[in-house]
């Protein structure tokens, strides 16, 4: 499909905000960097050939946004924007010849490494710490001082009682990425990358556990509030901040004229660096790509900066950036391979996503046979066709994305056309935006999607009823919606292969703890589009507190009865409205109410107090794994159930420590300090106590589904349907 540009900048303004937001405000990225900084450089492109139909809220002309509700917001004193970006050493060098020329001889340039991070500024009165504030939207942006006081390598207060504002990156290293991760109860828990971590540790409510993830900074600005203060260069910026107590970059690089010039005014300004010759930036390149990967932290490319101020002062900022700075980025790894067929998946949504099906191909140490293609206009713009040899990389670097056509075959295939035909029930598909959507309620993929999705780990978290499960049942006609997971005769499985007493058991068992799941959980378990667990989050603590409220907004279509609510915009406030008028979702949540689910928020806290306080005053803290509890929060839910308190580590606080098998230094650390150890025995022994459970909980035997099912679980997820 050709699009007209005034077509193409709307539709690329749409989807770079829908990116952004993805990226910057969920730490989920919907495609790759590379992919992402295509659709910005063409239009960016389109916007300078056609600026009467650039767009007012263009990414282009403003700082992605990473804002958000749960904090504070403080305007910054200082521009806090995004840099220009480079992809080749030609372009580089063109940054310094263009600079040159500008200002005529004499400039130098300082190369850091770029961390990726999060964007932090650090604004300090008389030498103390007043307060941290994210990069937000360039001009405002969120105050999280609280977590970022909890970084050791953050001065509290300086060596001298200045007024600066400081610019940083908080990052955490790649070791403790990997042990963190390793340490997490379960694959949700998991990050995909160090600076995801970083970036939901910046934004934890409570600073006690932003504290238990070891973050740390490198600053790289420094603005003096007193001008005659202020040192005369970068360097001596870099110098002086170096000598205040901040850590800086230790991969300091700096380029002049000469080789031995630019090692001279390293020297002057007291700071320890590389210096290298303009004609030696090509080496320094290479050289850097090759250490990256030993390199203990991430880093996603080079900075290259006008050391001089007054030449930067003259040059100024666009809306986005510097203009006396510019980011030269690493390219992603990439891996080639065959484009042997592309299959449609149908999400629970009706959206269809090309999956392109590709010979075995190694990426970054897993084997790739599958990896998205968006839709038909991103087919369209690869030109992509059967027996193409393409590159691939990941997104986010986690999930894996066709990116270019390296070779085209030689078979004379022309670029894939996806079918108008639903692959599942042979429904005509409809185009709504870039994307194909099956029209039919009842096909079968969606059904199964919706019940996957409700069932999820990340919503309703029904034990056993993973998408396998959910194939079989279908396929028996025990479950043909979302509600008849609380009505199905689960015991006609019986005998039924892969179906015994056990099996069934726990099935019956995880559809009967779902129950009580909280009002907010049943909600974003929906499956109404953006309505996730944070606008459910929000719209119960803004006064829908149950379903039936709103159900009656929504029937009075009024968009602002949901827009007044600070976080919902108008596409959320139109998608609420038409999902709670929709005949078939009011159906779903009358027979959902009908066997007790919480469709209003008070009937959480009447469950709650269902449980005796048996664990009233205590501090519990678990360590190792447990045949019960999988993953082993949820033996921590049990205690708060019951009126206890849980936390991570071992403390004099601490009363009793639930120990499974395995555990580390947990076990050592309570041993040491007389605290009680527990064991999973003992502990089941304890709740049986609880007169709510006179069942007894040797029943609570619920494994992890399959392992098979939580995967493709994800992977459905991960492409978006
Ligand atoms: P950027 O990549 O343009 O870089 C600017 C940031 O670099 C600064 O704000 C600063 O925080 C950081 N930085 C790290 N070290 C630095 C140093 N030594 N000196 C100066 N700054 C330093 O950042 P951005 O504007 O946040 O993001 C744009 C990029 O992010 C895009 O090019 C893209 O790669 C990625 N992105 C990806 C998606 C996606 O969906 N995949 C979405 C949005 C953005």
């Amino acid at each position: 499909m050709i699009m007209d540009a005034r077509t193409e900048i709307e539709t690329l303004t749409k989807e770079l905000i829908r990116y952004q937001d993805a990226y910057y405000k969920e730490g989920n990225p919907l495609v790759s960097d590379l992919e992402y900084d295509r659709a910005w450089d063409r239009l960016l492109y389109l916007e300078k050939e056609n600026p009467e139909y650039a767009l007012p809220d263009s990414p282009t002309k403003r700082v992605g946004s990473d804002l958000t509700n749960d904090f504070p917001e403080f305007e910054h004193s200082i521009p806090v924007l995004s840099l220009d970006k480079a992809y080749s050493k030609e372009e580089v060098l063109s940054f310094f010849s263009k600079s040159i020329q500008k200002e005529g001889e004499g400039l130098s340039f300082a190369a850091e490494e770029k961390i990726d991070g999060i964007s932090m500024v650090l604004y300090y009165e008389d030498g103390i710490l007043v307060r941290a504030v994210t990069r937000g939207n360039g001009e405002v942006g969120n105050d999280v001082t609280p977590n970022i006081r909890t970084i050791s390598s953050v001065p509290l207060s300086l060596s001298e009682p200045v007024d600066i504002a400081v610019r940083g990156e908080v990052y955490l290293s790649k070791k403790d990425f990997e042990r963190l991760n390793q340490e997490a109860e379960s694959d949700k828990d998991k990050a995909a990358n160090p600076r995801n971590l970083a970036a939901g540790t910046v934004r934890r409510q409570k600073s006690s556990e932003a504290a238990r993830v070891p973050l740390d900074i490198f600053c790289y600005e420094g603005f003096w509030s007193d001008k005659a203060e202020e040192p005369k260069d970068h360097l001596h910026i870099l110098s002086k901040l170096k000598s205040l107590g901040f850590r800086i970059d230790p991969e300091l690089a700096f380029f002049d004229v000469t080789r031995s010039e630019a090692e001279r005014k390293l020297k002057e300004a007291g700071i320890d660096g590389l210096g290298y010759g303009f004609d030696e930036l090509e080496e320094y390149l290479r050289k850097k790509s090759e250490t990256r990967p030993d390199l203990p932290y991430e880093i996603d490319g080079l900075v290259f900066k006008i050391n001089e101020l007054g030449v930067r002062e003259k040059f100024g900022y666009t809306e986005h950036h510097p203009r006396w700075a510019i980011a030269y980025k690493f390219e992603s790894p990439q891996a080639f391979a065959i484009l042997k067929d592309v299959t449609c998946q149908v999400g629970r949504t009706g959206r269809i996503t090309p999956v392109a099906e590709v010979s075995d191909t190694l990426l970054s140490g897993s084997t790739i046979r599958r990896a998205t293609l968006h839709n038909q206009e991103y087919i369209d713009q690869l030109e992509l066709a059967i027996g193409d040899t393409v590159s691939i990389t990941k997104r986010g670097d986690v999930i894996p994305a066709v990116e270019e056509v390296v070779e085209k075959n030689n078979l004379g295939n022309k670029t894939y056309k996806l079918p108008r035909l639903c692959p599942c029930c042979g429904s005509e598909l409809v185009s709504e935006g870039a994307h194909l959507f099956c029209p039919n309620y009842d096909c079968e993929e969606q059904v199964k999607g919706r019940i996957a999705y409700f069932a999820g780990r990340d919503q309703m978290d029904i034990e056993s009823l993973g998408p396998k499960t959910i194939e079989i049942l279908y396929k028996e006609g025990l479950l043909k919606s979302v509600e008849d997971i609380y009505s199905a005769d689960y015991d006609q499985m019986i005998g039924k292969p892969g179906f015994g007493q056990k099996t069934v058991d726990n099935l019956k068992k995880g559809v009967k703890d779902s129950i009580a799941r909280p009002y907010k959980t049943v909600l974003s378990s929906l499956g109404i589009a953006e309505i996730g667990g944070k606008s459910a989050e929000i719209l119960a603590s803004s006064g829908f507190d149950s379903i039936s409220k709103l159900i009656a907004a929504a029937d009075k279509r009024d968009p602002s009865l949901f827009t007044s609510i600070k976080g919902l915009g108008e596409s959320t406030a139109d998608i609420l409205i038409k999902a709670f008028t929709d005949q078939r979702l009011l159906e779903t949540i009358s027979k959902l109410s009908s066997h007790g689910l919480h469709l209003d928020a008070a009937l959480d806290s009447k469950d709650e107090t269902e449980y005796q306080p048996i664990f009233s005053g205590q501090i519990w803290v678990a360590t190792g794994s447990f045949e019960n509890f999988n993953p082993r929060s949820k033996a921590l839910q049990e205690i708060e159930k019951r009126g206890g308190k849980t936390a991570g580590s071992v403390t004099g606080k601490t009363t009793h420590l639930l120990a499974g098998k395995g555990g580390g230094s947990k076990r050592k650390d309570a041993e040491k300090l007389g605290v009680k150890i527990v064991s999973e025995e003992e502990f089941l022994a304890l709740l049986s106590q609880d007169a709510n459970k006179e069942e007894g909980m040797d029943e609570v035997k619920n494994p992890a589904p399959a392992k098979d099912d939580s995967e493709q679980l994800s992977f459905f997820d991960d492409l978006g349907c």
